[in-house]
């Protein structure tokens, strides 16, 4: 008989997804007159801006023409893309990003997950909690996780780095030695932020131990305060310790157009287990030219565009138009006299639900009095318990009308 990967066996199912549809169906049925709020989305809902539509409309005509068609494309990225992304987004900002340290793809959630080809399952992983749950699953799948611990709700290998209201949100070193970390900022679920200080400390734990920082700035347009570094490579010396992963899903509204970056810096060196230094560029070349295609010429058209003058300006009206949601949820909560955080560099808002109740409870809560839907927190790690996120992705009337409601007669959600 064939082997299968168990370690797939070892996935916890995510009940998180299907358990809020299932109850948000049951509460329809038995409710059909009531108008449901969602502010569980972590999806972009503003439609695609002209610049865009018009730079894919070209590359579309180009593919009728026999000079212009493009088949395969390079499995790295188009020249034109790539030249770009270290221009305006790291060059313009002091950082010395070559384009040939740059990796398009189709998406971060790809990346992030295939990164482990190239680093195995040897490692002990450092994760965040709460977070993006891709980043786990992942090494649940390669093995790195080890078994599950039902009564703890965490797996017996991997480090959890606590993010929380007692710490600020800030997660302390590691107390064990680590080699790979990932940090997601500005966080999902939390919302929350790291300044240039904080995330200093972890690239020099990163360099004192020989680790390996996967940083995840898949929200970095949505950052508005100052010194709140939008690239980890800010920080001196991270890249030789920092492999940074960045999407247009969030900047540009691609979720459903699809592309990405991946950032593998020259200075990356791994050691080997004779004592040999590798470039994790290299590795990761190699990994992209043997197991991807590239992205699509149109696709990759449409992600220069947003570099363009007018592109930049249309997607910053639309980051703008879901940050003033941020806001009005952040202030809506706030008058309401709930306790929140996140929000100001980041579509999340993560509220502390109000005491005694759990977040699934809190959920339910919400739906029966005030038809809206949110995420409970502890569906994206242990930590979460106790929080719950919602999400500043919905239309302006909406996120109104749900503060509207949230204020009135608040004391039912207690
Ligand atoms: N990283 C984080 C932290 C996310 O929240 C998401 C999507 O929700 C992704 C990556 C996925 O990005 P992409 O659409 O490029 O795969």
């Amino acid at each position: 008989m064939y082997k299968i990967n168990e370690n797939y066996l070892k996935l916890q199912d995510n009940y998180l997804f299907s358990t809020i549809a299932k109850k948000l169906e049951e509460y329809k049925s038995k409710n059909p007159d009531k108008e449901i709020i969602k502010m569980g989305i972590g999806d972009v809902t503003r439609p695609i801006s002209p610049s865009i539509i018009e730079a894919m409309h070209k590359a579309v005509d180009e593919m009728k023409n026999k000079d212009t068609f493009r088949g395969y494309g390079p499995e790295q990225g188009y020249s034109f893309l790539r030249e770009k992304i270290s221009k305006c987004d790291y060059k313009a900002r002091g950082i010395n990003i070559e384009e040939d340290e740059i990796f398009v793809s189709d998406g971060a959630k790809c990346d992030v997950a295939n990164i482990l080809d190239i680093l195995g399952n040897e490692n002990k992983v450092a994760i965040t909690d709460p977070v993006y749950p891709v980043y786990l699953d992942t090494n649940v799948m390669i093995g790195t996780a080890g078994n599950f611990n039902k009564e703890k709700g965490t797996y017996d290998n991997i480090v959890y780095v606590p993010i929380k209201a007692e710490n600020n949100f800030v997660p302390e070193l590691p107390k064990e030695k680590v080699n790979i970390i990932y940090l997601c900022l500005p966080n999902n679920p939390t919302g929350t932020v790291l300044n240039k200080e904080e995330l200093k400390r972890w690239v020099d734990y990163a360099k004192d131990n020989e680790a390996l920082i996967l940083f995840d700035s898949a929200y970095e347009r949505y950052i508005t305060e100052a010194n709140i570094p939008h690239s980890i490579y800010e920080i001196s010396g991270a890249k030789e310790v920092a492999i940074e992963f960045r999407s247009f899903s969030k900047t540009a509204g691609f979720t459903g157009i699809r592309c990405a970056y991946t950032v593998v810096p020259k200075e990356l060196k791994a050691k080997t287990s004779s004592g040999e230094y590798v470039l994790l560029n290299k590795l990761w070349n190699r990994r992209m030219s043997t197991k991807f295609n590239g992205v699509s010429y149109i696709t990759q058209r449409a992600a220069e565009s947003v570099y363009s003058e007018s592109g930049q300006r249309e997607i910053k009206e639309n980051i703008d138009y879901y940050m003033e949601n941020a806001k009005i949820i952040r202030e809506g909560l706030k008058k309401s006299g709930f306790v929140v955080y996140g929000g100001i560099n980041a579509p999340y808002i993560w509220l502390k639900v109000p005491e005694g109740l759990t977040s699934w409870e809190f959920f339910d809560k919400l739906l029966e009095k005030k038809q809206i839907v949110g995420t409970p927190g502890v569906g994206f790690g242990p930590s979460g318990e106790g929080y719950f996120r919602l999400t500043a992705f919905g239309t302006r009337e909406n996120t109104i009308k749900a503060m509207e409601r949230i204020s009135i007669n608040t004391q039912e959600l207690k």
